[in-house]
């Protein structure tokens, strides 16, 4: 095992002072990492893929607060819609549409995050700024009653250069403001940005939420 107490305690202390919540991403670590964490109180968790997630949510407790964080598609959504807590990477309308389906047939109001793309990689998925308001100023939101939408997911270049993420998170916060008022008060109100190595600029940027995984659980070993 090789999770990083000492580093959570210290993250834990340094986002309480800023009301930041932490998402612990424990894609790819096994189940008693994670239970090393949720025996210091960590109870948010984040998983990106679906088998995975579902796996975990079966044989963890039942009082963790599953979000899912990675690339949801269309027909793997009935199999978290029972329990998923937040949904970060909501990208499409026609995902909306059946997280909607499923959460009806749960009697579930599902939360979700309105991914958008904001770096500069092509394979990120996401909207950009004009749809975004193309869609909550449409009105559709209304038909999709089983589906809350809480605020905004978006997930930086992969680079080191400071000014480069410093411009990407203040666009992100940019759309995030401007979208608040096509929203019930106080229902819009995660911004949900930042990583391991650009947590503390997303922080200073807005962010009242951060996908932190390497850092506490240590890299990550794709190929067992
Ligand atoms: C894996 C992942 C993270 C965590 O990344 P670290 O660099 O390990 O902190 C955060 N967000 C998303 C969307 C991820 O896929």
């Amino acid at each position: 095992m090789s999770v990083n107490i000492e580093g959570y305690q210290k993250l834990k202390f340094d986002l309480s002072a800023s009301h930041v919540e932490l998402v612990a991403v424990s894609k790819t670590k096994p189940n008693e990492d994670i239970l090393a964490l949720y025996n210091l109180g960590q109870r948010v968790f984040g998983e990106n893929y679906v088998q995975e997630l579902v796996d975990k949510q079966a044989s963890l407790p039942t009082d963790i607060q599953w979000h899912f964080i990675g690339h949801l598609q269309s027909n793997k959504v009935k199999y978290i819609a029972p329990f998923v807590h937040l949904i970060h990477g909501v990208d499409s309308e026609k995902l909306i549409q059946e997280i909607n389906k499923q959460g009806a047939k749960h009697h579930r109001v599902i939360d979700c995050l309105l991914q958008i793309h904001i770096a500069s990689e092509e394979t990120k998925f996401g909207f950009d700024g004009p749809e975004i308001h193309e869609f909550l100023n449409s009105g559709r939101l209304v038909n999709y009653s089983h589906v809350r939408i809480r605020g905004l997911m978006g997930m930086a270049s992969f680079t080191n250069n400071t000014s480069v993420l410093s411009k990407e998170f203040e666009g992100l916060r940019f759309i995030f403001e401007k979208a608040q008022p096509a929203f019930t008060h106080g229902q819009f109100n995660i911004l949900s940005m930042g990583m391991s190595s650009d947590y503390a600029l997303a922080i200073e940027k807005g962010s009242t939420m951060v996908r932190i995984g390497s850092l506490l659980f240590g890299a990550r070993n794709y190929t067992k």
